[in-house]
């Protein structure tokens, strides 16, 4: 055999990115007459650029660790750090801040302010940002177009089909340009074809750039993605590249 043969290269730097998440050893006890250990040191890192399905059937921990990933709750042990910033170290108003610049929410049920046209619902997520509403209202502009909806701008929520409201609800995730994505089982509400095309626009940003966590329980689509972490019980049990999609 003739040439040279690449050596494997670490996992740590198949992706060239800084990392964005960090979790080490995170443990999260609901206390109770009966504690639950929903989640057991659990340690992952998620870098720029990235795309990865948390995977894991019924009562695994996967709603916990999205809890914990988004900073929407602090785990019993161990630390979360967010591009740097241990988030145990934060004050819940601290942490609104950075969980509102930082992080972009998608999850199943959409929630989007019904009475609200696609253009406001993304611009009233970034209300946060203080930017002026003309800047907010150009930027969600955008990010419509960019999930494909230029021409659904005026439409209100019940106007739309449900691939469409989800498309909005990605927009928003993404108007303020998040360092991370989180996207909890963003196609479970969808029939298989807009729950594709939900798929399909989720690998295109990330394409473009976007790091993103999806959650799944869906087995065959998160084979589907580059990057696997997969839990059972509270524990992380395998955590799988592929080097080609
Ligand atoms: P999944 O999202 O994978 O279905 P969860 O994170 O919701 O898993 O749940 C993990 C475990 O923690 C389950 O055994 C569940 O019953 C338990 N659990 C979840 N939330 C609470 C809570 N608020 N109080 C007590 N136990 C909880």
């Amino acid at each position: 055999m003739t040439g040279v043969q690449a050596e494997p290269r670490p996992l740590g730097d198949r992706q060239g990115g800084e990392p964005v998440l960090r979790l080490e050893r995170v443990t999260k006890i609901y206390p109770g007459a009966t504690p639950v250990v929903a989640l057991a040191e659990a340690t992952f890192t998620v870098r720029r650029g990235e795309l990865v399905a948390i995977v894991g059937p019924s009562g695994s921990g996967k709603s916990t660790l999205l809890q914990v990933m988004g900073t929407l709750d602090r785990p019993t042990s161990g630390t979360v750090h967010i591009v740097g910033d241990d988030v145990a170290r934060m004050s819940d108003r601290a942490l609104a801040g950075l969980r509102a610049s930082r992080i972009g929410f998608v999850f199943q049920q959409f929630f989007l302010a019904q009475h609200a046209t696609a253009l406001e619902n993304v611009a009233d997520g970034m209300l946060y940002s203080g930017a002026r509403h003309r800047t907010r209202t150009r930027a969600a502009a955008a990010a419509l177009e960019r999930v494909g909806l230029g021409h659904r701008l005026h439409h209100r929520p019940p106007e739309l089909s449900g691939g469409e409201r989800q498309r909005v609800a990605i927009a928003r995730a993404l108007a303020g340009d998040p360092d991370i994505v989180l996207a909890d089982e963003p196609t479970g509400n969808l029939d298989s074809a807009s729950g594709n095309a939900i798929f399909a626009l989720l690998r295109e940003l990330n394409a473009e750039g976007a790091t993103i966590i999806m959650i799944t329980h869906d087995r065959e689509l998160a084979a589907r993605l580059p990057r696997r972490i997969e839990v059972l019980d509270g524990r992380v049990v395998a955590d799988t590249r592929r080097d080609r999609p």
